[in-house]
């Protein structure tokens, strides 16, 4: 009997994909069917992880868990992304790759030391989740490793991510500090805020994107949330590309506790939109509150008389660092289309 449904993309091989009804995790592969092309996008890949999609199967009961790669599934149509990240092919080419797509949470990884966090990179992170609209929680991770010399920089560092508005946890995937505050995070039933998820919905799937650079313990956390889970490290080259290129295909996991996790192993900055000058200040959410008070608009908030922007910066309202990235990325805006 031939079945049709509805499915979400958990992983792409390169030569198909594999698909999952979530929140059941029950994958079975899946092929495209003809072209499916999605107008307007010049991305090279026309389905990611985290897509809806439709399918057609033959099975021998209800369910498409016998489907077989001899006789995989049908993608017939993809449905339209509520958002996505993308990444550049490659330096040179300004077509993209989408990474995920249907985010609900994204977990920026980051360590005060060993690797030391560069500020304006976790703040452009932090902007390319503000305009794909992906509510974001700092994962602070290596406390373990953090000593008395470290005190200051830490209270700094939670002075200027919570006083721009997000939530910053501490954890140790070696200690398991905060861990378990973690996981409820990821399963959907604590909000980012620490606070209970009183809208939780246990029918419901909350798919988090785990990003930051190598070295600051993504694997490490993935493995400390749910043990079972073997994430892949590193990079998978493409062998058609002769090494040329290197291919990562992304994948899903998804946890015992809940919640499924897209990680994005070798990934050293993902998005990277295209923003006009005057847009960028709309993606910090410090700035955008009180840039309704500056003289002109729109304001760069740089040379501009009666900035508000400035002002708040001078009265250390605004962290000076948050506005420097800003600034930073002002002077780059370009170099990313
Ligand atoms: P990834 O590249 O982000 O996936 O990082 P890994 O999970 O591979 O971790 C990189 C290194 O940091 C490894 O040597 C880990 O053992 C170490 N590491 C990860 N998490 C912690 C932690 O919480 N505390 C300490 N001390 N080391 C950690
Ligand atoms: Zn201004």
């Amino acid at each position: 009997m031939i079945i049709k449904g509805e499915a979400t993309v958990v992983k792409h091989t390169g030569s198909h994909y594999m698909l999952s009804r979530l929140p059941q995790w029950e994958l079975f592969p899946a092929v495209l069917r003809g072209k499916i092309r999605l107008k307007g996008s010049s991305a090279t890949n026309p389905v990611a992880v985290g897509d809806i999609v439709d399918f057609e199967a033959e099975v021998q009961d209800e369910s498409p868990s016998s489907v077989t790669l001899e006789n995989p599934a049908a993608i017939t149509a993809v449905h339209k992304r509520r958002n996505y990240i993308i990444r550049k092919s490659t330096n040179l080419s300004r077509q993209s790759h989408i990474i995920a797509a249907n985010l609900d949470r994204a977990f920026l990884v980051v360590t005060l030391d060993f690797p030391q966090v560069k500020l304006p990179f976790l703040d452009r992170l932090l902007v390319t989740c503000e305009v794909y609209g992906v509510p974001a929680t700092i994962v602070l991770n290596k406390c373990d490793l953090y000593g008395p010399e470290h005190e200051e920089m830490l209270s700094a560092f939670h002075e200027i991510y919570e006083g721009a508005g997000y939530p910053v946890l501490e954890v140790s995937a070696h200690t398991g500090q905060g861990v378990d505050v973690l996981r409820e995070m990821v399963s959907g039933r604590m909000l980012p805020d620490g606070s209970v998820n009183e809208e939780f919905d246990a029918g419901k799937s909350v798919v988090s994107l785990f990003s930051g650079v190598s070295g600051v313990g993504k694997s490490s956390l993935i493995k400390a949330l749910d043990p079972a889970l073997e994430p892949r490290v590193g990079e998978i080259s493409d062998a058609h590309e002769q090494g040329r290129h290197t291919t990562t295909f992304y994948e899903m996991y998804s946890l015992a506790t809940g919640g499924f996790i897209v990680d994005t192993p070798g990934l050293r900055g993902f998005g990277l939109v295209d923003l006009e000058k005057e847009e960028i200040g709309l993606y910090f959410p410090e700035m955008l509150k009180v840039s309704e008070n500056c003289r002109f608009a729109p304001c760069t908030h740089t040379h501009e008389p009666g900035c508000a922007v400035k002002d708040a910066v001078e009265a250390g309202e605004i962290s000076y660092e948050r506005y420097s990235s800003y600034l930073g990325m002002l002077d780059e805006e370009g170099k990313y289309r």
